[in-house]
């Protein structure tokens, strides 16, 4: 399970046992959370080993450049949402009246706004 789905899971399970909706809308809800999030410009902290500082002539100066970026407070992040590279097909009934949705994600493509 990813980061992302552990997060999922856990908002999921809050709104479950905190309100009275079903499966189905907690589902939602936890999607919509996520999403407003993300959007809000939250990510997840990750452990990453950090980037090699090339010093071929200082191997030590190397270690030491590392600590730097330590100390200057580099971190690594993954998105809080999988972004998804979207496969749009076409498909148009009341609810996708842009007429075109994602296979993976299902999301709704917006609808373009003419000039
Ligand atoms: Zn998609």
């Amino acid at each position: 399970m990813t980061k992302q789905e552990e997060i999922r899971e856990g908002i999921l399970n809050w709104l479950l046992c905190s309100t009275n909706l079903s499966q189905c809308k907690a589902s939602s809800g936890a999607d919509s959370i996520l999403r407003k999030l993300h959007s809000q410009g939250v990510v997840i902290k990750v452990d990453r080993e950090l980037p090699k500082v090339c010093n071929k002539l200082n191997p030590i100066a190397r270690a030491d450049e590392q600590q730097d970026m330590l100390k200057a407070g580099y971190i690594a992040v993954e998105p809080l949402v999988e972004v998804c590279e979207h496969d749009w097909i076409k498909l148009r009934n009341k609810a996708i009246t842009s007429g075109e949705i994602c296979t993976k994600c299902k999301a709704i493509r917006p609808e373009s706004v003419e000039p």
